[in-house]
């Protein structure tokens, strides 16, 4: 059985990482076209970096919960065969313990020179433009993808989505983009649909809903699965 896997800022909500919007409508206070726009970051890079640098920093306060944890376990059962993809930029399915992890938003954790175009894996600070460890340029940004950028691994996503027996969508909003188009291409395939999520959409196109916290649903229906 193939399954593909999204998750979105539900599942990491769990582990204290603020959610993308919070209800006022700002991102911990910034608006969004203040700090993840490449426009926000030619104009004003000092703030981007400080936006980033902390919520790097704040990482290391998190640590993955019990539905991370169940997706590595399915990952060990299904290997290849489990194609998990995430909205979210924390680290916490590979501190969870999954080792192929998608991020189609790009990582908090790591960096990307805008001078050579290499990525490097980053725990620090950028804001103080430290150099490339390849070029040793200042022109380090953050590797997340910003709006108005193309997210990153869409290819590969799809052909997993062609691929799969069922998609399961995580504490992402089954009506909103990327979660609604994946579930289309899953369906138009002939692949089952999950959706787990903490308030399930009045009108979805998923064949099945479960509500309830991460927490609980996934590590259910991991179990459920591999019974
Ligand atoms: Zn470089």
């Amino acid at each position: 059985m193939r399954v593909v896997v999204l998750t979105g800022a539900g599942i990491s909500a769990e582990s204290g990482v603020p959610t993308f919007r919070d209800a006022d409508g700002l991102w911990e206070g910034h608006r969004v076209e203040d700090v993840a726009t490449p426009e926000a970051y030619a104009a004003q890079p000092d703030v981007v970096h400080r936006f980033y640098d902390d919520r790097r920093t704040a990482l290391g306060g998190v640590r993955p919960n019990a539905a991370h944890a169940a997706l590595a376990r399915l990952e060990e059962h299904l290997g290849d065969d489990l194609y998990l993809v995430t909205q979210n930029i924390d680290d916490l399915h590979e501190r969870g313990g999954s080792r192929r992890v998608h991020h189609l938003h790009g990582r908090l954790r790591a960096a990307w020179c805008t001078t050579c175009d290499r990525r490097h894996t980053w725990t620090a600070t950028l804001g103080d433009r430290p150099p490339c460890p390849t070029c040793e340029q200042p022109t380090l940004r953050p590797d997340v993808v910003w709006f108005g950028e193309v997210p990153y691994d869409m290819d590969s996503v799809e052909r997993a989505l062609f691929e799969c027996d069922l998609f399961v969508a995580v504490g992402t909003s089954g009506l909103v983009y990327p979660a609604a188009a994946f579930v289309h291409y899953a369906i138009g395939v002939g692949a089952d649909t999950l959706e787990l999520n903490l308030a399930p959409d009045a009108v979805n196109d998923f064949a099945q809903v479960r509500q309830g916290p991460a927490t609980e649903t996934v590590p259910a229906w991991v179990e459920e699965l591999l019974a």
